[in-house]
């Protein structure tokens, strides 16, 4: 079975849905029935959490007007696609969610209180509208199709808002329900994003999440390919809104794909690869509107470990560029920690109490640069940190990365690297911690200049 996950482009208007129903029309012809996985039409995500603050900060008018803008969206996409008898049953459908919804909204206006439990309820919404819509189309179109709520599959934690599954469960789930239907013909539908506690109760993965419900799904459903349909025909050598000029990679590692993604490939959200590492089930990254390109296939590595890496040019050992914005940087330094053990650890134990990971280290003898990339607990991080040293925080900073192969064995690569950087203030400089990985910190402002200067040079224009 193949798994095909469609991204909010990919979905965004009728004229999408009539793509997407071409391509997994094609793959039940030729690789037999898929589980399709489909995120929020593009923007509803963005809406529905926009509604939520809006009911919270008492502007319930405003909320509504999301969800009518929401509506409207649907609405829109629906009537080209469907008979009017058709279109009128799938939109009382909808309206069951849409109505659902306003009740929470009204809820959350009504306390001026909008926890992480409810916020998953009402950003769940748009995956639920846009799975039925494709679900109802396809049906329409003749394909034998069950609809799945992915809440009856994928069950997770109760980290609201960034939830992890419950791997067991999940995979008893996923064999009983989604392995069964295609056993029997049918192409399943399903959402992204979404999932569910043991006890009923709404989850999210986090933003981007999708992905990474193509991949869990993939994985406990014993699937032969993850396929990652998408708005770009692939994993390119930079974010091509940075430098349009951005190539494809015909075939990344499961390794390379999960760096970039971590430090900023938006493409693909950061946990996707590991369920699929783990199962040895390659991944693919294609594009909805040219799905006669090839895309990138992630799989394992295929390279010859006996070349010596400098027999490999080094402009073949650089995969691609990523960055991540909107970093913080913490520099800790504690001179009566000189020559003391234990100082690391007791800095490190601070995060790991306030549930904070970080992305960046570099230390001396006496200090320490960290960066993270969730504030939310930067309060109680500071206040703790203050115990061990004078403490120094710089918001708005970027991390860049080159990411490639054999790094560690072979000299070259950061006097490339940092020769394309003299321009650039780097305020940290992390390396070595992996062999196909350097990264380095600077501000926002010159992120995506640095960018465009490492693609120059490894890259060409
Ligand atoms: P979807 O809605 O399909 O999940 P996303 O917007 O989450 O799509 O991810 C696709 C976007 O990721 C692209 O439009 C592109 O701008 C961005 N992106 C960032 N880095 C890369 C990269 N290295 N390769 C390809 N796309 C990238
Ligand atoms: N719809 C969700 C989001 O916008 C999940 C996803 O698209 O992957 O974050
Ligand atoms: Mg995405």
């Amino acid at each position: 079975m193949i798994v095909m996950k469609f991204g909010g482009t990919s979905v965004g208007s009728k004229e999408r849905f009539e793509q997407v129903f071409a391509l997994i029309s094609k793959t039940k012809e030729n690789d037999g029935p898929p589980l399709v996985v489909v995120s929020a039409m593009s923007g509803v995500t963005n809406a529905l959490i926009e509604a939520a603050n809006l009911a919270v900060r008492r502007d319930l008018d405003g909320a509504l007007a999301q969800i009518e803008m929401i509506r409207q969206k649907h609405i829109d996409a629906v009537k080209g696609l469907l008979s009017a008898e058709k279109a009128q049953a799938l939109l009382a459908d909808l309206n069951i969610h849409l109505q659902e919804l306003e009740s929470v909204l009204r809820g959350i206006n009504y306390l001026g209180e909008l926890s992480k439990r409810s916020l998953d309820v009402v950003s769940s919404i748009g995956e639920l509208l846009s799975s039925r819509v494709l679900a109802e189309y396809a049906s329409s179109r003749g394909l034998k199709v069950q609809w799945v709520d992915a809440r009856q599959v994928l069950i997770t934690d109760d980290t609201f808002g960034k939830a992890n599954p419950l791997w067991a469960e999940v995979e008893i789930r996923a064999k009983k329900i989604i392995g069964a239907a295609v056993k029997d013909g049918f192409t399943v539908i399903s959402q992204g994003f979404i999932g569910s506690t043991i006890d009923g109760v709404t989850t999210t993965l986090g933003r981007g999440g999708s992905d990474y419900s193509a991949s869990i799904l993939g994985v406990a459903a014993d699937a032969s390919r993850i396929e990652i349909w998408t708005d770009v025909d692939g994993m390119m050598t930079c974010d091509p809104r940075i430098v349009p000029a951005a190539k494809v990679i015909a075939q990344v590692t499961f390794q390379e794909a999960a760096e970039l993604a971590y430090f900023g490939a938006k493409v693909l959200h950061p946990l996707t690869i590991k369920p699929a590492v783990e199962k040895s089930i390659p991944v693919k990254v294609l594009n909805t509107m040219r799905p006669d390109s090839p895309g990138t296939l992630i799989q394992a590595d295929v390279a010859d470990s006996d070349i010596d890496p400098k027999n490999i040019p080094l402009s073949q050992r650089i995969c691609a560029i990523a960055s991540k914005k909107n970093i913080t940087a913490l520099f800790i330094s504690s001179p009566r920690m000189l020559m003391a053990h234990g100082f690391l650890a007791k800095v490190f134990s601070v995060f790991d109490r306030h549930k904070t990971s970080i992305d960046l280290i570099a230390t001396s003898e006496v200090s320490l640069s960290i960066t993270i990339d969730s504030t939310e607990n930067l309060d109680a991080i500071k206040e703790d940190l203050a115990e061990w040293g004078e403490l120094k925080v710089l918001n708005n900073t970027a991390i860049v990365t080159v990411v490639g192969r054999q790094f560690r064995g072979s000299s070259g690569i950061a006097g490339e690297v940092f020769s394309a950087m003299k321009d650039i203030n780097i305020l940290v400089i992390s390396g070595g911690a992996s062999d196909i990985n350097l990264s380095f910190l600077v501000l926002n402002e010159d992120a995506d200049n640095a960018v465009k200067q490492l693609h120059k040079h490894f890259f060409g224009a």
